[in-house]
């Protein structure tokens, strides 16, 4: 069974092919980073214009990569909730249309849930390699690490999410972005923290500098052991005053110690959140899984406390795209869900 994936709640638009859940046909995105950057941020109104301007050449991308049409897709899947409307809306036509013109059944997706599902996906046509597909049963965590959201979910079922720890300030990725631009780094500023990041490890493994004692602030051993909230503003400050009292820190050290920290806290977190519910498998989505430093010490933790935390294995479906649309549209659509042609679109996370 075909489904078609549409993504279009934030700063990428994106469609996918997918063939029963798993198998990638093809992915079609367009990331509007570029028209963003010089704003730090995403400015809802050039990411509507920006999908409506590219949505119609992606779908037609898809058909002509993969050979495929309409008569051969079962279902059209489309990020409903949470995102920016105009943006959400802009997706959700696009299903409309196609549901109106070819009568494919539409499946509305929750693009969070959707973060979670793509473990399941079949990676060999994206990186030529063959890939053991790892099964995460029912319950398990869900860890999410976005622009937007810093969340642990508990995963009964598709469509049956439960959240137990949330944001309570900045995301992570929202962090590093803000981070970056108190580093008068570039935007995004997830990678360009990594990188900078990279360079002082680098320096300090290969001897060239000596490590030091961190200035910004590490976890307190005394923080209560049942916490599953993240807050990275204190962060931020910490960071933003020491770059004043200390200017001949160099801006890799900054970037290495805040990434440091924010990982420690992410740790920490899922520790907790294991400890609590008694549940040992881990997925784990969102555009900050990109972060390498971030995977290998996930990978570390789970060898040493014999969990199992899984993360997408190609950066491309860390962040939003088509073919994790398609992929959840597939487990829903195969329970029997449908939508109506007048589904509404939310910014919220849950119905
Ligand atoms: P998303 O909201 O899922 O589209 O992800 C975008 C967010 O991920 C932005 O805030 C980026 O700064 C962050 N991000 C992307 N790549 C990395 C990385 N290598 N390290 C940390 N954060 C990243
Ligand atoms: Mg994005």
């Amino acid at each position: 069974m075909i489904g078609l994936g549409i993504e279009s709640s934030c700063d990428e638009t994106s469609l996918g092919l997918v063939r029963d859940g798993k198998e990638i046909l093809h992915l079609a995105l367009f990331s509007q980073i570029e028209s963003h950057a010089k704003f730090r941020g995403v400015v809802p109104e050039i990411a509507s214009r920006a999908h409506l301007e590219k949505i119609n050449l992606l779908l037609d991308e898809c058909l002509s990569h993969s050979g495929l049409d309409f008569s051969e897709i079962a279902y059209v899947a489309v990020s409903q909730r949470p995102g920016l409307m105009g943006s959400l809306m802009i997706g959700a036509q696009m299903a409309r249309c196609i549901h109106l013109v070819h009568g494919i059944p539409i499946v509305c997706v929750n693009h969070l849930e959707a973060h979670l599902s793509v473990v399941r996906l079949n990676i060999d046509q994206l990186q030529n390699s063959q890939e053991i597909k790892p099964i995460a049963p029912f319950p398990h965590l869900g860890l999410l690490l976005s622009g937007g959201n810093s969340s642990i979910y508990i995963h009964k079922d598709w469509n049956e999410l439960e959240l137990i720890g949330d944001t309570m300030d900045d995301a992570l990725g929202e962090a590093f972005d803000k981070a970056a631009s108190i580093l008068g780094l570039g935007y995004p500023g997830g990678p360009e923290i990594e990188k900078s990041a990279n360079i002082y490890e680098q320096e300090i493994i290969s001897g060239s500098k000596k490590a030091e004692i961190p200035i910004l602030p590490k976890l307190l051993k005394s923080q209560p052991h049942h916490e599953l909230h993240f807050s990275f503003s204190g962060l931020k400050t910490a960071l933003l005053n020491a770059k004043k009292d200390h200017p001949s820190i160099s801006i890799n050290r900054f970037c290495f110690e805040f990434q440091e920290t924010s990982i420690e806290l992410v740790l920490r977190n899922i520790k907790n959140a294991i400890k609590k519910t008694g549940i040992k498998t881990v997925v784990a989505g969102g555009g900050v899984l990109a972060n390498t430093r971030l995977t290998n010490k996930l990978k570390e933790f789970a060898l040493d406390n014999s969990v199992e935390i899984l993360f997408p294995k190609n950066k491309i479906l860390s962040t939003d795209n088509g073919v994790m649309v398609a992929c959840l549209g597939y487990y829903l659509f195969t329970k029997g869900i449908k939508d109506e042609i007048d589904f509404q679109v939310s910014p919220k996370r849950i119905a």
